[in-house]
């Protein structure tokens, strides 16, 4: 899919404003049940094709297959991956799947979107631009999307605009120059670290680890800052969330602030899957990665140096000490919730960096 298209004169039924995970998947079920055809549904999206953002973050991070099973997917029905894996055997890289659950290898699941993107014709809802705003006309019956290239009018619009604008950057990373990045931000640089310098992560889950391994296994000096060990779940939930169990109570709520607050209550924050836990282990072992249990006071430096004040977890140890003195640093991300200094959320900060603070615990 790439093509701009100006913006309709005619109303359409819906528009969708995102073009990533939540959008394509509506898209899809919304043309797979009737609701909506190509000429009565657009997906509003600044960037040329389908799940542009997301597939930058992956790539960034190096993961290679998805924590989710081969059943979650943006096709309507749960078999659909294994159908297209099965039968149409798509030229990816085998192993294709890995584990009980056969979780999707990104090739795999990207091979998938692209597929489904020609199947439901998705070039043809495909409209470049970015939404500035949203109004109802008077009589309630249309709302109007004004984009950075000119409106649309839609009878109905759903966003799904992802958590890009509510990354939260904790206080401490707030500093000058460009050495300090969140590895979530799609829009950010986040500068590769060459073999020999120093990276520090800031955050202790699935993204810090994934970009740990990707890091140390290329030559970099990985120090991953987090304020609890490793945590192994297979899944950023608990299984029942995988299917009716959890999901028909979940369905029935109409708040949406109460439909987040169960969202946040469910997920496994700060874990990696047992696969990326083991290649972080197998780095510790070789003195790749190091593991510091503390959290981040502060971080001050320049463009070409940072240092990371730590604190003690738990407020157990002295302050002040010199942890780390000379090397080079790195960064990590944040997401929506988090807290300023957040542990489960990492940071990332390619750049020369000390680390001072209380002697932290090494685990
Ligand atoms: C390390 C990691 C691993 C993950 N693994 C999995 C996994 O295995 N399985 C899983 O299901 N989930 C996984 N997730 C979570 C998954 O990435 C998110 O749930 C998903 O990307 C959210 O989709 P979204 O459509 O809401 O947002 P996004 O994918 O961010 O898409 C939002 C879209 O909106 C567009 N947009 C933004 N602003 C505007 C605007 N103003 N106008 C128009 N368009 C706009 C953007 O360009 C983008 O295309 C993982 C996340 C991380 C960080």
């Amino acid at each position: 899919v790439n093509r701009s298209t100006p913006p309709s004169e005619l109303p359409l039924e819906w528009l969708i404003v995102g073009g990533g995970v939540h959008g394509v998947h509506l898209a899809i079920r919304l043309l797979d049940a009737g609701l909506a055809s190509t000429r009565t549904l657009a997906i509003l999206d600044p960037e040329a094709r389908p799940l542009v953002a997301w597939m930058r973050r992956a790539e960034r991070i190096g993961m290679r297959f998805l924590r989710s099973p081969i059943v979650h997917h943006l096709a309507p029905r749960p078999a659909d991956l294994t159908h297209f894996l099965d039968r149409t055997r798509p030229a990816v890289s085998r192993p294709a799947t890995r584990g009980p659950n056969r979780r999707p290898s990104l090739e795999l699941f990207h091979a998938h979107v692209r597929h489904l993107a020609d199947e439901f014709d998705l070039g043809a809802t495909w409209r470049r631009g970015r939404a500035l705003g949203l109004r109802r006309s008077e009589d309630g019956s249309l709302w109007t999307v004004e984009t950075d290239d000119g409106s649309f009018r839609a009878a109905r619009v759903a966003l799904a605009l992802g958590a890009q604008d509510a990354l939260g950057r904790p206080a401490w990373a707030d500093i000058d120059g460009p050495r300090v990045s969140h590895l979530l931000d799609v829009e950010a640089v986040v500068e590769e670290p060459v073999a020999g310098e120093r990276v520090a992560i800031v955050g202790g889950g699935l993204t810090a680890g994934h970009a740990a391994v990707r890091w140390a296994e290329a030559g970099a000096e990985v120090v991953i800052i987090s304020r609890h060990p490793v945590r192994v779940a297979r899944y950023d939930t608990e299984p029942g969330w995988l299917g009716p169990k959890n999901m028909r109570g979940f369905g029935r709520l109409r708040s949406l602030r109460r439909r987040r607050e169960a969202i946040g209550a469910a997920r496994n924050r700060g874990t990696m899957t047992s696969d990326v836990a083991r290649n972080v282990q197998r780095l510790r072992d070789a003195g790749r990665i190091r593991w510091v249990c503390a959290h981040v006071r502060s971080c001050h430096g320049n463009a070409s140096e940072v240092s990371v004040v730590l604190g003690p977890v738990d407020g157990a140890g002295p302050d002040g000490q010199e942890a780390f003195s000379r090397g080079r640093a790195g960064g990590g991300s944040t997401t929506p919730s988090a807290r300023p200094g957040s542990p489960s959320h990492p940071v990332a900060i390619p750049s020369p960096t000390h680390f001072c603070g209380g002697p932290p615990a090494s685990t």
